[in-house]
């Protein structure tokens, strides 16, 4: 299959390109060639349209709903019904252009089924990378919904084997208190430095990516002393902390949209009071870290924590959007979701860009995205691992 006619935006960070066309074959780009026709393969024409590599989205929890109150959901509907909204919510996100997330705690490990149906073709979706039940203290953020209590520097490499043993891609820590969770509180560390060290220790020799929740200052830096590759939130970021990660390479996923979404939608909208007053407290102070973090030249990757209160699965938009609004060039937003997210989650062989050899995830737009994010939202095609999920050429 051939995609000619739009302009191209590589992912790379490159010039858009006009009068190229894109050689599909079967599931992967085999080339980029000078859009000359006639073609004697399929040809799509994407006349006017721009062609972008499929979305990255770094933090999302399937079986969240993204409803008012997602924690009341998930307790009290079914395991089953869990599985069925979470097929529901891989479709809508991949059908948003996404075409890989990566699932930070999930129920049951149903995430796990779904990554692995998509892979095999039985439903539409992204590219799931899932770190299973997220590893937090007794009593620590998330331990009543997504999380797997530990204690203790043993416990926590049985914990992380735990969720190896499952099949995670990834390992999620929660590593300080967080917003979601009543009595934890969001500026303290939870997981101690012995315990941090014992779980990435343990990722890495399994040769995975560890990611954690860390909001409090204390906690972003024991994670930066353990050797974490992903913070996400980072919302108590310092300065000094900022530089450290640009030094060692720890990328942050800022999730802006999250406590954004609960102010926004506030009591009114049945949000749970601990959280929308945790929001409030801290919104500010994450767009200061955000900016810390873009001014120290930290790696950005896109990610929504999509399922949190209103914060739905789908597009990935409102998160570029508040960055853009935060300071950040839409072009580096772009790259933050596309190839700067692939290398993050150690996938950039795999996608992220438009280049010959990697999986076919393509998307094309109207407009211009690298001039406005919200073009992102007009999607037209979507093309996940090859196969066509959104044709409204
Ligand atoms: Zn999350």
């Amino acid at each position: 299959m051939i995609l000619r006619g739009a302009t191209l935006i590589d992912g790379s960070g490159a010039p858009a390109l006009r009068d190229r066309a894109v050689v599909v074959d079967e599931r992967r780009i085999a080339a980029i060639v000078p859009d000359r026709g006639p073609h004697d393969e399929v040809v799509l024409d994407l006349g006017g349209l721009t062609l972008l590599p499929g979305l990255i989205n770094c933090h999302v929890h399937l079986c969240l709903s993204g409803e008012a109150d997602p924690s009341r959901t998930l307790t009290d509907e079914t395991y089953a019904a869990t599985v069925v909204s979470a097929v529901v919510r891989a479709r809508r996100t991949v059908e948003a252009g996404v075409t890989t997330v990566r699932d930070l705690g999930g129920r049951e490990y149903a995430e796990l089924a779904v990554r692995d149906a998509v892979r095999a073709g039985v439903i539409p979706g992204p590219r799931v990378l899932c770190a299973g039940r997220a590893v937090c203290i007794t009593g620590g953020h998330g331990w009543r919904l997504l999380g797997r209590q530990a204690d203790g520097a043993d416990d926590l490499r049985r914990a992380v084997r735990e969720q190896l043993r499952a099949g995670a891609d990834v390992i999620k820590l929660v590593a300080t208190g967080g917003v979601m969770t009543p009595g934890v509180d969001p500026r303290a560390a939870q997981l101690t430095l012995d315990e941090l060290r014992a779980g990435v220790d343990e990722a890495h020799r399994a040769r995975r990516r560890a990611a954690a929740h860390a909001m409090a200052e204390e906690g972003i830096a024991w994670c930066l002393d353990a050797g974490i590759d992903t913070i996400e939130h980072g919302v108590f970021l310092t300065e000094a902390l900022a530089t450290r990660m640009a030094t060692q390479g720890t990328a942050l996923v800022p999730t802006l949209v999250a406590p954004h979404a609960i102010v926004e939608g506030g009591l009114a909208a049945g949000i749970p009071e601990f959280a929308v007053k945790k929001s409030l407290a801290l919104r500010e102070r994450h767009l200061e870290a955000f900016r810390l973090a873009l001014r120290a030249g930290v790696a950005i990757a896109a990610g929504t924590d999509a399922g949190t209160p209103l914060n739905l699965h789908g597009s990935i938009v409102p998160e570029l959007a508040l960055m853009v609004g935060a300071g950040m060039d839409p072009l580096h937003a772009l790259r933050s979701a596309t190839s700067a997210a692939a290398r993050v989650l150690g996938i950039e062989t795999e996608t992220g860009s438009v280049a010959p050899g990697l999986a076919a995830d393509l998307i094309a737009v109207e407009g211009d995205p690298a001039s406005d994010v919200k073009a992102l939202d007009a999607v037209r095609l979507v093309i996940a691992d090859g196969r066509t999920v959104l044709n409204r050429l």
